[in-house]
């Protein structure tokens, strides 16, 4: 990566993420433990001269030291001590705020370090950040960043958002509005010229909804309304209510922050399980519940409900009505909650855009903002299109075209894939590029193999993912959807790029060779058949061929073998096609047989016959 490199970083009121562009593509780092989300949390040790500790590490030490564990110290950046706003803050706090009244609030941390400005605790994220970034990069040096903010900062917060990354080591390029971000990252500045969009944002304290107006390129912010003091806290604060109650926790049991945890984890995993079990042990008589997400929805309905009433005063003040947005989309990890999804969809009148991680899409967008400012990424609308199809080799050497000549990029474009064979461990994608009907007369950009689980034949889902960026640098993309297993290559040459002459000479040849590459597909699909109907013979011929007399059986047997010859023959496709018809009408009374035999078996097994 090149020195002019500028980061993208999501300071968050929860957690934090930073990213940076590599080739065309946004990236977000990992910590040393592969973590790419970083608790908004800072833990001073009582001896001052220790290190602060961020993240992770330092959101343990919150249920032990809650004096000593700064944690969503976003809401009190720009605060000015002893304002209504800064007290109501303070009132849900565990750590003490201090300050003279009508200068900056200040966090009280303990022994000698003194009182700190939040901006100063915040820079500590931010150099923790730094760090993960410099180590993911090799030990580059990472000095200039973009900084997202909440739409509703006022200029002090944002001055002071600023100063906390110039306190973490950074020059900071820009700061940004989290929903013009989240836009960025959902590709929304591609959509038409004053097209209006809408940013659910439901974090873990905050909740926001902006109305964004893109115009020449830019996101204007139209209305925003929200919550600072709404997220998936509340929720986690009302499950552990019910599930103490549930468990009959004495009020002052010391279980209530283990117990906050685990309605949090519960909460998390009802998003994609319809119920879950939750283990309290050595607490009370009953050590084990279980939450179905039927049971959660009833209870967090009333907390979810009051977003509602911000969705429709943003969407007033902007003057617009649901039908006006060409879009909505989400963000902030409570969104991943069904029951979000389903309200928001209710509120707006239609279904959310769900295609990008909720929690990492202002990271992403930030990365993306970047990546403008660094030239990483070019902002001006490329009106290239793609000179010649893109796709992939199918079983039997067939061209698979994923992405068609002339398609406008940047494009995506995918299909799923299923496994020919039983128990195959892996799929080869071989990336073709060309007019050809048969893979092996198009040109080859790359290959590689993704692995998935054994399954039956059909059984497996691969999908396959076709991205050209602005660059014309294609990404394919291959995910085993069972396990989530995936692999991703980066074609950086030859998608878009090619010379006129090669493109002349490709389309020239498949006009020529029209009719026998259509020759050479029927032919290449009918081996395939053929494969797979002398498999499914043979498997009914072991299983119910005893229930056949000898001359059907010697009749199907001389078709198994004609099919076999005319395999072997090569290039027959009409004596294929037709020794395939003689097997299929020849077997007609073995599939009988086959369903019938399968029908006994099951009524056997229900004890009917
Ligand atoms: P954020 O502020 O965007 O990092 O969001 C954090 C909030 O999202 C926390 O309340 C998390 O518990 C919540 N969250 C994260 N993942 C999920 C999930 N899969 N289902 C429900 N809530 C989630």
């Amino acid at each position: 990566m090149k020195t002019d490199l500028i980061v993208g970083i999501d300071l968050g009121t929860t957690n934090s993420l930073i990213g940076a562009m590599d080739a065309g593509f946004p990236v977000l780092f990992a910590d040393a433990d592969g973590r790419r989300l970083t608790p908004s949390v800072v833990y001073f040790p009582a001896d001052a001269d220790a290190e602060p500790v961020v993240g992770f590490p330092a959101a343990r030490q919150r249920a032990l030291h809650p004096a000593r564990t700064i944690f969503s110290v976003k809401r009190l950046v720009g605060a000015r001590a002893g304002e209504p706003a800064t007290l109501e803050a303070a009132a849900d706090l565990p750590y003490a705020l201090t300050g003279k009244p009508g200068e900056s609030a200040r966090v009280r941390v303990g022994g000698a370090r003194g009182d700190l400005l939040p901006e100063e605790i915040s820079a500590l994220v931010l150099r923790k950040l730094k760090a993960d970034a410099e180590r993911a990069l090799d030990g580059q040096t990472v000095a200039r960043a973009v900084i997202t903010v909440p739409a509703y900062f006022n200029d002090a917060q944002r001055a002071a958002t600023k100063r906390a990354g110039e306190l973490a080591g950074f020059t900071v390029e820009r700061i940004l509005n989290e929903p013009t971000a989240a836009a960025l990252a959902y590709g929304l500045d591609r959509l038409d010229e004053r097209s209006k969009i809408a940013v659910y944002d439901l974090g873990g304290g905050t909740f926001d909804l902006s109305i964004l107006e893109l115009n020449a390129g830019v996101f204007q912010v139209l209305a925003t309304n929200g919550n600072t003091r709404l997220g998936g806290d509340d929720i986690d604060a009302a499950l552990m209510n019910f599930l103490a109650e549930k468990f009959a926790l004495a009020a002052d049991s010391d279980a209530f922050p283990r117990l906050r945890e685990l309605a949090r984890e519960a909460k998390e995993r009802l998003s994609t399980e319809t119920e879950t079990p939750i283990y309290l042990p050595f607490q009370t008589a009953r050590s084990e519940i279980a939450l179905t997400r039927a049971e959660l929805e009833t209870l967090v309905r009333p907390i979810l409900e009051k977003t509602r009433a911000h969705c429709l005063r943003a969407l007033a003040d902007a003057r617009l009505a649901p039908t006006d947005l060409q879009r909505v989309i989400l963000v902030g990890g409570a969104t991943r909650m069904p029951a979000v999804r389903a309200l928001v969809g209710e509120i707006f009148g239609r279904d959310p855009d769900t295609t990008q991680h909720p929690d990492e899409a202002v990271a992403i967008g930030a990365t993306i903002q970047a990546g403008i400012l660094s030239g990483a990424v070019r902002n001006v609308v490329l009106l290239d299109v793609t000179p010649l199809s893109l796709g992939i080799e199918t079983f039997g050497g067939l061209t698979n075209v994923i992405i068609p000549r002339n398609t406008t990029i940047p494009t995506k474009a995918g299909e799923l894939f299923t496994n020919p064979v039983a128990a195959q461990q892996a799929m080869r994608i071989r990336v073709i590029q060309g007019e050809r009907e048969l893979a092996r007369d198009n040109w080859t950009l790359g290959e590689f193999d993704v692995e998935f689980q054994p399954a039956p034949r059909g059984a497996a889902r691969v999908g396959v993912q076709f991205e050209i960026d602005a660059n014309g640098i294609l990404h394919v993309l291959a995910r085993d959807t069972k396990t989530g297993q995936e692999k991703v290559v980066k074609i950086t040459s030859g998608a878009v790029d090619v010379a006129d002459e090669q493109v002349e000479k490709m389309i020239a040849e498949s006009v020529e060779h029209a009719f026998e590459d259509y020759h050479g597909r029927l032919l290449a699909e009918a081996k395939v058949k053929a494969a797979e109907t002398l498999a499914a013979v043979r498997h009914a011929l072991a299983l119910a061929g005893g229930q056949l007399d000898a001359a059907q059986r010697a009749e199907i047997e001389a078709q198994v073998a004609e099919v076999e010859a005319a395999l072997s023959a090569g290039d027959d496709l009409a004596r294929l096609q037709k020794a395939l018809a003689a097997l299929d009408a020849g077997t007609q009374e073995l599939a009988t047989l086959l369903i019938e035999q399968a029908m006994d078996e099951a009524l056997q097994r229900k004890g009917v016959l």
